[in-house]
C-alpha cells in the first residue's frame, strides 16, 4: 500500500473540532467546509467510498447554551453535544448537497462497535448507506454516553469504524502535520517521522500527552487510532487540515505521516475471526455446500443439515461437514434457534418461516473462514 489518497477504495476522512469550527465564535467555518466537500466530492467522482467522522458537536453547541469561558461538566458537554449536533449535521447536508450527495447522520457509542450483534447492525446500515451512494457522517453517541463508555475521542472511533467495515483508509485531518520525535512546539529538534509500518515503543512514546481546548485528542489518542487501524489492515494517516482543500493537499504531497499495515483488511478481518473468537456452537453442511464455500461462496440455509449448540446472532460458529471435519469459520447472520428452523430450506423462504425477513445467508462470505 502506497502514500497515494487516489487509491483508496474506501474511505474515512476523520475532522477534528479544531478544523471545523471558529475557535473565537463557535461558528461552523463554511468556507473551509465548502472547500472540504470539493475534495469529498471529487473523491466519491471517482468511484471512492467516503465517511465522514466529525468531532465538533460539543464545540458548535455549548455557546447556544450560554456554556462558555470555562471547563465543562460531563452533563454540559452531553448538552452541548445535543444542540451542537443539529447544526454539525445541517452543515454538512447543506455543503454536500451543492455537489448533489446526500449524508446521513449516523451516531455510535462503543457499545456499537464491540459488541457483535450491534456491531453487525451498525456496519449493515452502514454498508447500505454506501451502496446507495450516501456520505454517512459519524459521529459520538455523546448525549447517552457514559464516562465508562464513551470513546471520548472521534480519533478512535473513526478507527473502529474502519474496522468494523473494513475500510482500507483513515485520514485523520488534525491541527499538526503528522507524528514527531517530540512536540514541535516545543522541542526545536523535533524530527518529523513521514512513514511508519510498525508501532514500536519508541514511536508510541512519541505520542506524549493529549493538549489543552475542545478537542479530547492528541497524538495518544491518534496512536491509539493507529493501532486499531493497522490491526484491521487499514492505512491511516495524520494531515494538517487546517488549510482549505486538505484531501487535495494530501494528494498534491503534503507533509503528514502514513501508517501503514502489514495485511490487507479483508485479510485482517479473517485472521480475526479465524484466530480470536470462541465457537459457540456448528453448523453441519452437505457436501455440495462443503464444496461452495471452499470456491468463496456465501452459506447458504438450503445446504445446512443440522445445528448444534446455542449461539446468538453475529456469534462466531464452525462449519462442519457430514464428517465431522471443520470447513469453515464464520459469524452466523441468525441465532441457533432460527437457523434450526430455516435449515434445509431455501433462501426465499425465510421470511414465511421466521416471519421476518433476515439475510439471504446464514453466513455472509464476508464474515466467514474457510480452513
Ligand atoms: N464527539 C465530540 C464532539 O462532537 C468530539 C470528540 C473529539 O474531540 O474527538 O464534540
Amino acid at each position: 500500500m502506497s502514500h497515494d489518497l487516489a487509491s483508496a477504495r474506501r474511505l474515512i476522512v476523520k475532522i477534528g473540532s479544531a478544523l471545523l469550527v471558529d475557535d473565537a465564535s463557535g461558528d461552523i467555518r463554511r468556507t473551509w467546509l465548502q472547500a472540504l466537500s470539493e475534495d469529498l466530492a471529487r473523491c466519491r467522482g471517482r468511484g471512492q467510498e467516503v465517511l465522514i467522522v466529525s468531532s465538533g458537536a460539543i464545540a458548535v453547541g455549548r455557546r447556544h447554551l450560554g456554556l462558555t469561558g470555562r471547563a465543562l461538566k460531563l452533563e454540559e458537554k452531553q448538552a452541548a453535544a445535543a444542540t451542537g449536533q443539529i447544526r454539525l449535521a445541517h452543515a454538512y447536508q447543506e455543503a454536500l448537497a451543492k455537489h448533489g450527495l446526500s449524508v446521513a447522520q449516523i451516531l455510535l457509542t462503543p457499545e456499537d462497535t464491540e459488541e457483535r450483534r450491534r456491531h453487525l447492525n451498525a456496519r449493515a446500515t452502514l454498508e447500505q448507506l454506501l451502496a446507495l451512494g450516501a456520505v454517512p457522517v459519524i459521529n459520538e453517541n455523546d448525549t447517552v454516553a457514559t464516562t465508562e463508555i464513551r470513546f471520548g475521542d472521534n480519533d478512535r472511533l473513526a478507527a473502529r469504524v474502519a474496522q468494523m467495515i473494513s475500510a482500507d483508509t483513515l485520514v485523520l485531518l488534525s491541527d499538526i502535520d503528522g507524528l514527531y520525535t517530540a512536540d514541535p512546539r516545543k522541542d526545536a529538534a523535533a524530527r518529523h517521522i513521514p512513514e511508519v509500518r510498525e508501532l514500536t515503543p519508541a514511536i508510541e512514546a512519541m505520542g506524549g500527552a493529549a493538549p489543552q481546548g475542545y478537542s479530547s485528542g492528541g497524538m495518544v489518542t491518534k496512536l491509539a487510532a493507529a493501532r486499531i487501524a493497522l490491526a484491521a489492515g487499514c492505512r491511516m494517516v495524520i494531515a494538517e487540515g487546517h488549510g482549505l482543500h486538505p484531501l487535495a493537499a494530501i494528494e498534491q504531497g503534503a507533509r503528514c505521516t502514513w501508517f501503514l499495515p502489514a495485511a490487507e483488511p479483508r485479510t485482517a478481518r479473517k485472521r480475526w475471526i479465524a484466530g480470536t473468537l470462541n465457537p459457540m456452537g456448528a453448523l453441519v453442511v452437505d457436501d455440495g455446500a462443503a464444496a461452495a464455500l471452499k470456491r468463496g461462496t456465501s452459506l447458504l440455509p438450503a445446504g445446512v443439515v443440522a445445528v448444534e449448540g446455542s449461539f446468538e446472532r453475529g456469534d462466531a460458529i464452525i462449519v462442519r461437514n457430514g464428517d465431522g471435519r471443520e470447513v469453515a469459520r464464520g459469524l452466523s447472520a441468525y441465532s441457533s434457534a432460527d437457523a434450526r428452523a430455516i435449515a434445509g430450506h431455501k433462501s426465499g423462504e425465510i421470511e414465511a418461516i421466521l416471519g421476518y425477513r433476515g439475510r439471504h445467508e446464514m453466513i455472509h462470505r464476508d464474515d466467514l473462514v474457510v480452513v
